[in-house]
């Protein structure tokens, strides 16, 4: 028969167990976006379980959920233990019956597949994460020690977890989505004024770590407003769609575009000279210039920019990336201003800071 003392020593030990489980719950539910969630589920668990191996599965069939961490600057690289699937199927036999967590030893052939590079591992438990009552992936955690995860252990505070888990996910996912909506210029699809400014923040950080140049591009359409004047605001929205998929066709992927405002857009390239940059301007503005733009009735306009350049390497001292991200965007407006009076249709480079 238990005795007193050890009826004590069960419920001191259930209790702690219990306030562990719900401290883990709470930094899943307070972290912060995309990237903060996954850190807690891959890292945060690891150390708090303390367990040698800790991977996700996730199933994200159409690319979805992969696009917005990419698009919310997630570093996917840094999760290797993030396993992103088009299907579950075929992974483990235990997805097909997963409502509660399993646990049990480890087994290389039902388990290799979500548990990739995991060196050795005696038990595992396998708790599934839910979305509306279908699984939609799992957390898996592997242990050294044989008696960790057995079936006779009572996985209540493992299911427990996989719920708020799951609950996490689908909160920041929908965020992400909706931060990004917030982030797309409607007209031209490309990314609008608000995710420039966060993302130049980002590069600056960066280039302040590296001693790299940011430089920032701005283009602004001469005598846009006589477009509209004679042939309307259709024909205008129609000319600046067009200029942007020119402009898209010269940047590359790592350059970040954004319809900054009306008729004027900025282009950021990170780890570049101003000597790149000035290559660069000249192409996107001849590829503009060269060839006119149809507009919906018919007719055709030759359509010119004139392009200002700064660049900026942050220094290692400065933490006021905001001011220096406003005074690089100041003084390209400002370079671009020069190539207005000088004549239009033209590149000007502003100094470097
Ligand atoms: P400059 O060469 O000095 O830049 O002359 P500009 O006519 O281009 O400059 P201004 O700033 O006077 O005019 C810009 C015009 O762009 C005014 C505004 O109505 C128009 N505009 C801004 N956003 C849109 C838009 O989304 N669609 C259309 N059609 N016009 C827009
Ligand atoms: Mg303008
Ligand atoms: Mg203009």
């Amino acid at each position: 028969m238990e005795t007193a003392a050890e009826l004590v020593a069960r419920i001191e030990a259930n209790e702690d167990k219990m306030r562990r489980s719900q401290q883990r719950e709470l930094r899943l539910l307070r972290s912060d976006g995309l990237e903060g969630l996954l850190s807690e589920l891959l890292d945060g668990l690891k150390s708090s379980y303390g367990l040698p191996y800790v991977s996700v599965v996730l199933c994200d069939p159409d690319h979805d959920i992969r696009h917005l961490m990419l698009a919310s600057g997630v570093p996917l690289e840094k999760f290797d233990r993030l396993l992103m699937v088009d299907s579950i199927a075929g992974l483990t036999p235990h997805y097909a019956a997963l409502s509660q967590p399993w646990l049990g030893a480890y087994s290389a052939c039902d388990h290799q597949l979500i548990f990739p590079r995991c060196g050795k591992l005696a038990s595992v438990a396998i708790i599934p994460l839910l979305h509306r009552d279908r699984l939609i992936g799992s957390i898996n955690l592997g242990s050294d020690e044989a008696a960790r995860f057995t079936r006779e252990l009572a996985a209540d505070f493992l299911q427990h977890l996989g719920v708020i888990a799951s609950f996490c996910i689908e909160n920041a996912v929908n965020r992400a989505r909706l931060l990004r909506s917030g982030f797309t210029d409607v007209l031209t699809g490309w990314h609008n004024r608000r995710y420039l400014q966060i993302r130049l923040l980002e590069e600056l950080a960066r280039a302040r770590r590296d001693r790299s140049h940011v430089v920032c591009l701005m283009l602004d359409v001469d005598h846009f407003k006589r477009i509209n004047d004679r042939w309307g605001h259709v024909a205008g929205d129609a000319v600046l769609r067009e200029l942007a998929s020119r402009i898209d066709a010269e940047v590359r992927a790592s350059d970040v575009a954004a319809r900054y405002g009306g008729e004027e857009f900025v282009v950021l390239l990170p780890d570049t000279n101003t000597g790149a940059a000035e290559r660069l301007a000249e192409r996107i503005r001849a590829a503009i210039a060269s060839g006119p733009f149809t507009l919906p009735d018919g007719d055709s306009v030759t359509v010119t920019v004139s392009v200002g350049i700064a660049a900026v390497c942050p220094d290692p001292g400065d933490d006021d990336l905001k001011t220096a991200g406003d005074a690089l965007l100041a003084r390209a407006d400002v370079a671009m201003y020069r190539a207005k009076s000088a004549g239009r249709d033209q590149v000007a480079v502003g100094d470097v800071a």
